[in-house]
């Protein structure tokens, strides 16, 4: 509970074993006692105090530990309820953190991303966001167009020394420097998308090439398998592996498994669906076989993207060599693996991380964009930047231009949530669960 009236209302319902008077209590302390309604003891419990203004909420709180259970959880949520508490909304706890000031927007969506956190380092680089690394950024980038705005103010107030010529230039020059910063924000989504949603993967081959044996050798080297997500057909099942801390997403492993008992195999227009949705494509042929003309076709529809090719089976006699031109046409990583007997399957981990950069997505020095929210607005603040630059250029009044760097200010506002509207809120805290 949280709010002015949690300790009275929990007054009502909370027997400690030791009787003490609410100030007596100091924050941060727990008791031990009986909720009790109607004369009955719901449970026994522990029951942690938090004083305003040293809490989650910044208001005064208090935290029941019951012995768990849905029924017991549900009467003692009733007592409460009964006393004068009123639920909470999904993500009301950590809105009234906003609210009351303790934390900004950017920071309470960063306790959203922590919670749905698929992988270690998604968890890690929202943790981050939540102590506040890209808030104090963007709060060093406002300072600045700040301090262009009050140059803009002093030329606009004091025309008769005739500075604008010189102004203008720094304004300029400030500009770029924001500018510059902001780019270097929003190029830093991809590595934040990659960290947050994973990359897609597809793996695909013909019958008998060795996809399932390669699926299974993948989520047997990988101890972290973050979820099963069943979609509504059966046809999408993703599975999420960990490589290097980024997550894979592995589409269609439904489909591979399928295969199996399937007269009819994967199929063309199948392969290039999938290779549509895919960001990165594993390409698995039997090197024990020259390349067939389904092979052939394959490898026709997936030359553009990014892949990995795999030569398997090298455990037997193998044709297929790397050096292939038809292989080489169309990707140039190309490893040989055993499958069933685990070989190379480190090497296309690594072979990922290199594809995509990952071993440079280095967390602890790089502030890193996750949000697609603060990614718009940042490249709105560019857009306004750019304008702001033009009319410089174009030699606009002071007071024009004055007005577009106030874009910027506001778009960067909105990150934080100081210019935010009462429904992008709302809308926000909707993605939270109760009891957030
Ligand atoms: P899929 O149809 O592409 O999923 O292929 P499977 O993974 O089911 O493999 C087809 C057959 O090849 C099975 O009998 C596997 O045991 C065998 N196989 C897969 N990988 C290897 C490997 O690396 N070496 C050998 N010797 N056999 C393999």
């Amino acid at each position: 509970m949280s709010g002015e009236e949690c300790f009275q209302i929990l007054n009502e319902i909370f027997q400690p074993k030791k009787q003490q008077n609410i100030e007596q209590i100091k924050g941060y302390t727990i008791k031990y006692g009986n909720i009790v309604e109607n004369n009955e003891i719901i449970d026994e419990v522990l029951v942690s105090y938090f004083k305003a203004p040293k809490s989650y909420t910044t208001e005064n709180m208090c935290e029941i530990n019951s012995h768990g259970g849905n029924i017991i959880i549900k009467k003692i949520l009733e007592a409460c309820l009964n006393h004068g508490a009123q639920l909470a909304e999904a993500g009301e706890f950590t809105k009234r953190a906003f609210l009351n000031g303790r934390i900004d927007l950017l920071q309470a969506e960063s306790v959203i991303d922590i919670i749905h956190a698929k992988s270690e380092r998604e968890a890690k680089t929202s943790m981050r966001q939540l102590e506040g690394i890209l808030s104090r950024q963007i709060k060093q980038i406002k300072q600045q167009i700040l301090d262009v705005m009050v140059n803009i103010e002093v030329a606009i107030d004091y025309p008769e020394y005739d500075v604008e010529e010189v102004t203008n230039q720094q304004i300029l020059n400030m500009l770029q420097k924001i500018e510059h910063q902001l780019l270097k924000l929003e190029s830093s989504f991809d590595n934040g998308k990659i960290i947050k949603e994973g990359i897609k993967t597809a793996i695909i081959g013909k019958p008998n090439a060795g996809k399932s044996s390669l699926l299974n050798a993948i989520l047997k080297e990988d101890r972290a398998i973050v979820s099963n997500q069943e979609g509504t057909t059966r046809d999408t099942i993703e599975e999420f592996v960990t490589i290097q801390g980024i997550p894979l997403k592995l589409i269609d492993t439904a489909g591979i498994r399928e295969t199996k008992d399937e007269v009819e195999q994967i199929g063309i227009a199948k392969t290039k669906k999938i290779a549509n949705q895919a960001d990165l494509i594993i390409a698995i042929f039997d090197a024990t076989q020259d390349l067939s003309a389904e092979d052939l076709e394959i490898l026709n529809l997936i030359q553009d993207k990014k892949v990995i090719i795999l030569l398997n089976k090298i455990d037997l006699n193998t044709i297929l060599t790397k050096e292939d031109k038809r292989l080489t046409k169309v990707s140039t990583h190309i490893l040989k693996i055993s499958a069933l007997n685990n070989i190379g399957i480190d090497q296309l981990q690594e072979e990922i991380a290199k594809l995509f950069h990952l071993t440079e997505i280095n967390l602890d020095n790089e502030i890193v964009i996750t949000n697609v929210r603060h990614k718009n607005l940042i490249t709105q603040a560019i857009q306004h930047t750019k304008e702001a630059k033009k009319t410089i250029e174009s030699k606009m009044p002071l007071d024009i231009i004055a007005m577009l760097i106030k874009n910027i200010l506001e778009d960067l506002g909105k990150i934080t949530g100081e210019e935010v509207s009462e429904d992008i809120i709302s809308e926000i805290f909707s993605k939270f669960c109760l009891g957030k």
